[in-house]
């Protein structure tokens, strides 16, 4: 886990690996899905040269809208994956260094990922969400 949060220190470690993991060929539009796309001035963004849109690498994933880093993210799935039978947003939030609220809302949402089955590339070749109970016994948000 130490390992894991050292190697994605640097914020832009972890979005390079999303985009190396998702678009491993450049950018594509996740509204249009062409893949023509201006990059921005501003970090990480790019717009769409058909729709017009911009967007990011985490549009469309289960990272998408959140102000947590991907780190803890990764932390998460990693812990998430070491506990099948089930880990508790209190100890998620204790291990992960993080609020219990938000550690509540990383468990639904993946939940709702593994559920969904939204997890069609794992980060890895041994994640295997979606064969894990993800949340604890009487797991609610406070
Ligand atoms: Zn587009």
């Amino acid at each position: 886990m130490s390992d894991l949060m050292i190697a994605f220190r640097d914020p832009q470690t972890a979005i390079d690996c999303v985009k190396a993991i998702r678009r491993p060929n450049g950018p594509v539009c996740p509204y249009c899905a062409r893949a023509k796309a201006y990059t921005l001035s501003r970090k990480n963004m790019h717009r769409c040269a058909e729709c017009r849109r911009n967007f990011s690498v985490t549009v469309g994933t289960i990272f998408e809208d959140t102000k947590l880093p991907l780190r803890i993210w990764f932390g998460a799935i990693w812990l998430i994956t070491n506990h099948p039978k089930g880990i508790a947003s209190t100890t998620l939030a204790k291990d992960l260094g993080i609020t219990q609220k938000s550690a509540w809302f990383v468990l639904h949402r993946l939940r709702h990922a593994a559920r969904t089955r939204s997890f069609n590339r794992p980060m890895t070749g041994n994640v295997e969400v979606d064969e894990t109970y993800i949340g604890g016994k009487g797991d609610q948000p406070s």
